[in-house]
């Protein structure tokens, strides 16, 4: 590959881009991608309250289909510089790993995109269809100015995807261990049950709060949520904390107060799962405790993109290039998918995760060229379908 996927990650790595800077990183994209053909575009988002953000978009071609590469090249802060083995904006190899802050999360994945599509571009230049780079620098911030209105831009331009995958580290141990077809909602609400203070040996001149707030985690917690479904794991509700604040063992307090979130499957909306929280507390409840429940806003929901030609593509390449047979998860937190998933069919596989937002994060410099080959033979694959 006439750009390397170990240099243009390399040349990343060495950009600090801690969200919400670019530090260099979308430039180098952009020029990389504008001699390859690319149209480039970098759309700046803003928002009250929030950092301006950079993004970039880019387009080869203009048949279909059209496949898009998703991702960011914004970075979580290095953490105690001194701690790192190697520097963590310095691109160094050592015993065979390149180290620096994204080496895997997720400049190392855009990297090894960058080189499939130009490697495929230059062998296929009039090949029958459109790849496109759709990369923000706000996801790991308050994700606001990125992936969300970088999408609603393209589409005010008439851009349209088939397919979109996206690279962050889906893999727990070994490359090829795992797709992510969809990813599980979120949900997190707080219940404040109200009582009234008094001295622990006049319990008739007080109301103590906290059986009553017992009495509603009960409730919440004693049915499961679902049993799971094909692809997702069993919907499941946690208990985060629960506050009473009194620092007295002879006041009842005034107030119990109980935080939850629940990660939730497709046999859910936010909606749906709100209406069963009520109805759990509503019984739990009865005409006894007095509480108030309070739903935080939410944009996580669950969604599954269902095993189909292109998520085979994926697995064919990942067996190909590793011997391996993928699995086909919806496992771990949320992601810009969930965002990309109102647009087209999305899939996540990208590099192993192990050191992700940790010091000394690293990516062998043999997985690099094997996620690169791996991209490589899904556009094969795709573009002769
Ligand atoms: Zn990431």
């Amino acid at each position: 590959m006439e750009h390397s996927p170990l240099s243009l990650a390399q040349s990343l790595l060495r950009c600090p881009s801690v969200t919400p800077e670019e530090g260099g990183a979308l430039s180098f994209i952009e020029s990389v991608l504008k001699q390859a053909g690319f149209e480039v575009h970098r759309p700046v988002f803003s928002e009250p309250g929030t950092p301006d953000v950079e993004n970039l978009y880019a387009r080869y071609g203009t048949g279909e289909p059209y496949l898009l590469f998703a991702g960011h090249t914004d970075v979580v802060p290095p953490g105690d510089v001194g701690r790192w083995t190697h520097d963590p904006f310095g691109g160094e190899i050592h015993d065979g790993e390149l180290y620096g802050r994204g080496a895997v999360d997720m400049k190392g994945g855009i990297a090894c995109m960058m080189a499939a599509a130009l490697d495929f571009i230059r062998d296929n230049p009039d090949f029958k269809g459109s790849i496109g780079f759709l990369i923000t620098g706000d996801e790991e911030g308050p994700a606001v100015n990125g992936t969300v209105k970088l999408l609603e831009w393209a589409k005010g331009r008439g851009e349209r995807f088939d397919h979109c995958i996206l690279g962050e580290p889906t893999n727990p141990n070994q490359l090829g261990d795992m797709i992510k077809i969809g990813r599980r909602g979120s949900l997190t609400g707080s219940i404040v049950v109200e009582g009234k203070q008094g001295h622990v040996a006049y319990p008739h001149l007080a109301d103590n709060p906290i059986p009553g707030m017992m009495r509603l985690l009960d409730g919440l917690l004693k049915e499961p949520l679902d049993r799971g479904t094909d692809h997702f794991d069993a919907s499941n509700l946690e208990v985060t904390t629960i506050d009473v604040g009194n620092p007295a063992s002879n006041v009842i307090p005034a107030e119990a107060k109980a935080t939850f979130n629940i990660r939730f499957n497709d046999l859910w909306t936010p909606r749906s799962l709100e209406a069963e929280i009520e109805r759990r507390l509503r019984e739990a409840a009865g005409n006894t405790v007095r509480y108030t429940l309070t739903m935080e806003p939410t944009n996580a929901v669950a969604f599954l993109t269902p095993p189909n030609a292109f998520v085979d593509f994926i697995a064919d390449a990942i067996k190909a290039e590793t011997g391996s047979v993928p699995k086909l998860s919806t496992t771990g937190g949320t992601s810009d998918a969930r965002f990309i998933v109102k647009y087209c069919p999305v899939v996540e596989f990208g590099l192993v995760g192990q050191t992700m937002h940790q010091i000394d994060e690293r990516v062998p410099v043999a997985d690099l060229d094997r996620l690169a080959t791996i991209y490589r033979k899904v556009l094969d694959a795709y573009f002769s379908a």
